[in-house]
């Protein structure tokens, strides 16, 4: 095997990336080297990339960008039991240190000590990636190879969409990324009676529509609460799942949900939000649930099912494909936001 490979690095601490040449990583005994096939750009790693508040914060560089992956195993550590050379394989992303409260009651995925792939170490935005043991996900072979990496943010959308039990219900879904356009399909999966989803750019909307959303409203100029009344009625929605982010849609996502209601939250706004909770929460006797990550594994194994009995078909939601070193038209168009899911292929 050569020893360089290519790699989208975050050299510095200042606005974009560069491509280039770097080792090929070396492995612990409870690690395992990955020839990538496919990964895909996730919002953080354009946050880390446009070089924002959070990553600023955050972010220790330099390191190799990238999370969400699939690949085959080329080498593994000595105590590694879980894979052999040659699987297919993707990886979750959350890091548990294996020994904290959390990690000791079955809760990994919210680690007290957690480090995040391509976040906190070198990650996979590269030709090969160090996964750990704990996080590997063996592939089904039945599962389109290019809708490998994307179970990872699948997993956000089923982890924020299930406690919403939307079988037969009205639902709202704030904001249309990448997530959220998955969110929505999963939503239908899962039964859900009508859809409406709110968000501001276009080419979202539309792609929105396309992938199962019954209604939507472009919340920049249009009256989201007017729009949720002449749809539902005074009732509301049952189930909000808010997924950008934005100060405005968490307090319209809570305030548009049916007394008795649930609001799943996953999207992440950058600034402390004021809510009326004696008004819209606590008279409303409304379920709040703070989403992070997805179960390891019990979500993998949702993901991973809907997929390969193709009950779910993200395929509309992968709006592009680049060679990984043109990573850079990625990042432009998620800056955009004129795109779903973006694939890179080193
Ligand atoms: P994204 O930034 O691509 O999508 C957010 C969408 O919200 C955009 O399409 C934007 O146009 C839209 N939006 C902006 N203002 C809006 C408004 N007022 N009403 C409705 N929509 C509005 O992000 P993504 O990758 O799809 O992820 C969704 C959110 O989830 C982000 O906030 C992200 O940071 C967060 N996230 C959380 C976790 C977690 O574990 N909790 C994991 C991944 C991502
Ligand atoms: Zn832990």
């Amino acid at each position: 095997m050569k020893n360089k490979m290519e790699a989208v690095v975050k050299e510095k601490p200042e606005y974009g990336a560069v491509f280039k040449k770097v080792d090929i990583p070396e492995i612990g005994p409870e690690q395992i080297l990955i020839k990538v096939e496919s990964t895909s750009i996730c919002g953080t790693d354009h946050h880390i990339y446009v070089w924002n508040n959070w990553a600023q914060n955050n972010i220790k560089p330099p390191h190799i960008m990238g999370h969400e992956v699939a690949g085959k195993v080329v080498k593994i550590g000595n105590r590694v039991k879980k894979v052999q050379e040659g699987d297919f394989v993707s990886s979750e992303t959350h890091i548990p240190c294996g020994h904290c409260y959390q990690c000791q009651t079955s809760q990994p995925h919210i680690c007290k000590n957690l480090k995040i792939l391509g976040v906190h170490q070198n990650g996979v935005f590269a030709e090969y990636a160090v996964i750990e043991e704990v996080d590997v996900w063996k592939n089904d072979p039945n599962i389109p190879k290019d809708l490998t990496s994307i179970q990872e943010p699948l997993g956000n959308a089923i982890e924020t969409i299930l406690p919403g039990n939307v079988g037969g219900k009205d639902v709202l879904i704030t904001g249309a990324g990448p997530i959220g356009l998955i969110s929505i399909a999963v939503a239908r999966v899962f039964g859900a009676a009508n859809i409406l989803v709110s968000e501001p750019n276009k080419y979202r909307r539309d792609l929105a529509l396309k992938v199962g959303a019954d209604h939507v409203v472009d919340p920049a100029n249009e009256d989201l609460m007017r729009a949720v009344d002449d749809i539902f009625g005074s009732k509301g929605v049952d189930f909000t799942a808010e997924m950008s982010g934005n100060p405005k849609a968490i307090r319209d996502g809570i305030k548009a949900v049916t007394a008795g209601g649930i609001v799943s939250l996953l999207g992440l706004p950058d600034q402390e939000v004021s809510l009326d909770l004696t008004n819209d929460i606590i008279f409303k006797n409304i379920k709040l649930i703070g989403v992070t990550g997805r179960k390891m594994f019990s979500t993998w194994h949702i993901a991973s099912n809907l997929l390969k009995s193709k009950r779910l078909d993200l395929s509309p939601i992968i709006t592009h494909k680049f060679p990984l070193k043109d990573f850079e038209k990625g990042m432009k168009l998620m800056t955009e936001n004129n795109c779903g899911k973006i694939i890179l292929k080193p």
